[in-house]
């Protein structure tokens, strides 16, 4: 998908602060930070959304939700934190490269509009 803006990202062919890196998932600041601290945390392989996810994803997915509270902690936010994923058209996904957003160092509200 070499027309995917996250890919490029993943790829290093567009710049972005990166936050955290390893061979599976790649996390960076959001270009349009909705919270003082707001990060995407996206997995190296496209997939386009949660409703694209397979059953070969499990482990890769399973490993990012494990890696959270370790990119959470080098965030330092202990006080607590919002974890996002906005799907599809009534989710307002814009991305088409599954991604989730890390939000904190702020009391956010709920629910979200
Ligand atoms: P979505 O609305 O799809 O859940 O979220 C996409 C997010 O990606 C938005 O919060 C938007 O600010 C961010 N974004 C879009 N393009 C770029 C980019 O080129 N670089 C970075 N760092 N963030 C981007
Ligand atoms: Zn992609």
């Amino acid at each position: 998908m070499n027309d995917c803006i996250f890919c490029m990202i993943a790829n290093k062919d567009i710049p972005s602060k990166i936050v955290y890196e390893d061979d599976h998932i790649i996390v960076f600041h959001d270009l349009e930070p909705q919270a003082p601290v707001h990060v995407l945390v996206i997995p190296k392989k496209h997939i386009g959304s949660m409703d694209d996810v397979q059953p070969e994803d499990a482990e890769l997915l399973g490993y990012l939700m494990t890696k959270i509270k370790d990119i959470a902690k080098t965030l330092e936010l202990e006080n607590g934190y919002r974890l996002i994923n906005n799907c599809g058209e009534d989710g307002l996904q814009t991305v088409k490269h599954l991604h989730f957003h890390l939000l904190g160092k702020r009391r956010l509200t709920w629910p979200p509009g």
